[in-house]
């Protein structure tokens, strides 16, 4: 395996000069060097064949031993430096202090087709930023980070990518419920690729610290690497770049509404410096739709991060970045007009985005109501939002309308007179509207399928591959991973995975709620 080795974010930013591996802050630097740990009996169990192509790793190559030796940290590649990096950020609306790569350790970067990768493994043993915890990660959210970041690159999300799912075979315990029952689990490690993992917390760490100049210079490094465009650094570069990350983070939380896909931990260390989505934990997937919802355990009781104040904690995550950026450009003004604009745009796109999920393309001004409308009515009673969006767009005429969206509602025999009614007058309204189109309805049909998934990665279908692999068998990984390849094709033989969350999992651990136990 011959590896385009091109390091660049160890090579231009400040290490840390301690190299021991001990718990500590670490000031005035980006990165501490450490190295993986090694593991008694590592077991690749899943390769993304794709994402290795993307880095010149063979098909062949990947089933080499070298190279599962270098995806669970057993081996180092020659002439790298492995590394964590440095980074605070505020968790749940409070300034944290340093957290960084605890449980994350960086490999190196990889040049190929000009395009730059970073490599790193999740769960590869303890680091300078470890504070409390082991540096471990346990199967069960191995699986879903590595399984939900491939799909979500798949559904046109941007993401961080994986690379490969292994076991470490070492025991790490854990306390799922956090209700003093620690028990041992299978411990694993996930190989993640993206062109960066900085996240807003490595530039608030700075701030805090009132260290300037290295702000400054990370900011450098990341317009220089990732938004060469922008041009050379200066103060009005810096406000481009602060317009960029708000912009793609936008697009991002866009695009998570439209999905379904909930967060879980919008905390500033998992925000993307990239717009890209970081840190699959507690996550979980709309299945009915409700703004209210959230899968995260630990945000139970202020739902902080529920579906629908993703965008606003989007907005409230760049306000942290903008004062992080604040000593650098010493300008309120242009900070606080771009966040104005995110809010603008983030009316304008959601609304387009809802339009598009309806197969509406010109404009009518009552569209506005026709969306309000279909939101209160989704969340009347019970009713997958991925189910009804995918059968909308079999949408032939108003009397068979409720008909064809049956299957999307859960509890399909109590639906009352009045809820029916109320699906009906909408059904009318959009008959009416659809009538001033001018596309065919096949071709409404195939917008529609672009936008809508079939296929997403219901939180119970991870479950089952979760509880599969903990008895030895990892064929669901495989076939999950298959399906989500292509979640808005029709797939007749998976006809099965398009269907509603089962009642086994409606309040089961793992499935509809989630700790941050990983
Ligand atoms: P997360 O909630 O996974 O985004 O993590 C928040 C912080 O806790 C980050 O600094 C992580 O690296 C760290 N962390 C989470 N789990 C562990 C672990 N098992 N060992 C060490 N650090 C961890
Ligand atoms: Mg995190």
């Amino acid at each position: 395996m011959n590896l385009n080795i091109k390091d660049t974010f160890t090579t231009e930013n400040p290490a840390d000069s301690n190299v021991e591996n001990t718990r500590r802050q670490v000031e005035g630097a980006v990165f501490s060097y450490v190295k993986p740990k090694k593991t008694s009996a590592p077991k690749l169990l899943h390769v993304s064949a794709e994402m290795a192509e993307e880095l010149n790793i063979s098909s062949k190559e990947t089933k080499s031993d070298f190279f599962k030796d270098i995806v669970t940290g057993n081996r180092i590649y020659p002439n790298t430096t492995p590394y964590a990096m440095c980074y605070g950020g505020h968790q749940f609306g409070n300034w944290a202090g340093q957290l960084g790569d605890g449980r994350a350790i960086n490999l190196f970067e990889i040049e190929h087709n000009n395009k730059n990768w970073k490599v790193q493994l999740k769960g590869a043993g303890e680091t300078p930023y470890s504070r409390t915890a082991d540096g471990l990660a346990v199967l069960r959210s191995s699986i879903r980070e590595y399984l939900c970041a491939e799909a979500m690159f798949h559904l046109n999300v941007p993401t961080t990518r994986s690379l490969s799912l292994s076991l470490s075979g070492d025991a790490v315990l854990r306390d799922v419920l956090y209700n003093g029952n620690p028990a041992y689990e299978k411990g694993a490690i996930v190989a993640r690729v993206a062109p960066s993992f900085l996240r807003f917390g490595n530039f608030e760490i700075f701030t805090a610290r009132k260290d300037i100049k290295n702000l400054k210079s990370l900011v450098n490094y990341t317009i220089k690497h990732h938004f060469a465009h922008l041009g050379k650094p200066s103060k009005e570069t810096y406000i481009n770049f602060f317009k960029e990350v708000s912009e793609r983070t936008l697009k991002m939380i866009i695009d998570w509404q439209r999905v379904g896909f909930v967060h879980g931990v919008m905390n500033t260390d998992n925000m993307s410096i990239l717009g890209l989505t970081i840190d699959y934990g507690p996550y979980g997937w709309l299945e009915g739709f409700d703004f209210g919802w959230t899968p995260n355990t630990t945000d139970r009781q202020h739902k902080r991060y529920r579906y629908g104040n993703q965008p606003n904690i989007g907005l409230w995550n760049l306000y942290q970045l903008a004062n992080t950026l604040y000593p650098i450009i010493e300008e309120v003004a242009p900070l606080n007009n771009i966040l104005e604009q995110y809010k603008i745009d983030f009316e304008k796109q959601s609304f387009t985005m809802m339009k598009e999920k309806l197969g509406l393309i010109i404009s009518d001004e009552d569209d506005v109501k026709l969306i309000q409308e279909l939101e209160e009515n989704l969340q009347l009673v019970e009713t997958d939002m991925t189910i009804f969006f995918r059968l909308l767009s079999n949408f032939s005429s108003k009397e068979t309308a409720f008909n064809l969206i049956k299957n999307a509602f859960y509890n399909l025999e109590n639906i009352s007179d009045d809820v029916k009614n109320r699906w009906n007058n909408w059904f009318k309204k959009y008959d009416d509207r659809l009538k001033i189109e001018r596309i065919s309805s096949e071709e409404r049909k195939e917008k529609m399928d672009l936008v809508n998934p079939k296929y997403v990665l219901r939180n119970y279908m991870s479950q089952m591959a979760i509880d599969e692999a903990e008895k030895g068998n990892y064929s669901l990984i495989d076939e999950l991973f298959k399906l989500l390849k292509k979640p808005y094709s029709e797939q007749p033989e998976n006809e099965k995975w398009f269907a509603k969350r089962p009642e086994w999992a409606r309040n089961k651990v793992g499935c509809s709620m989630l700790s941050c136990s990983s």
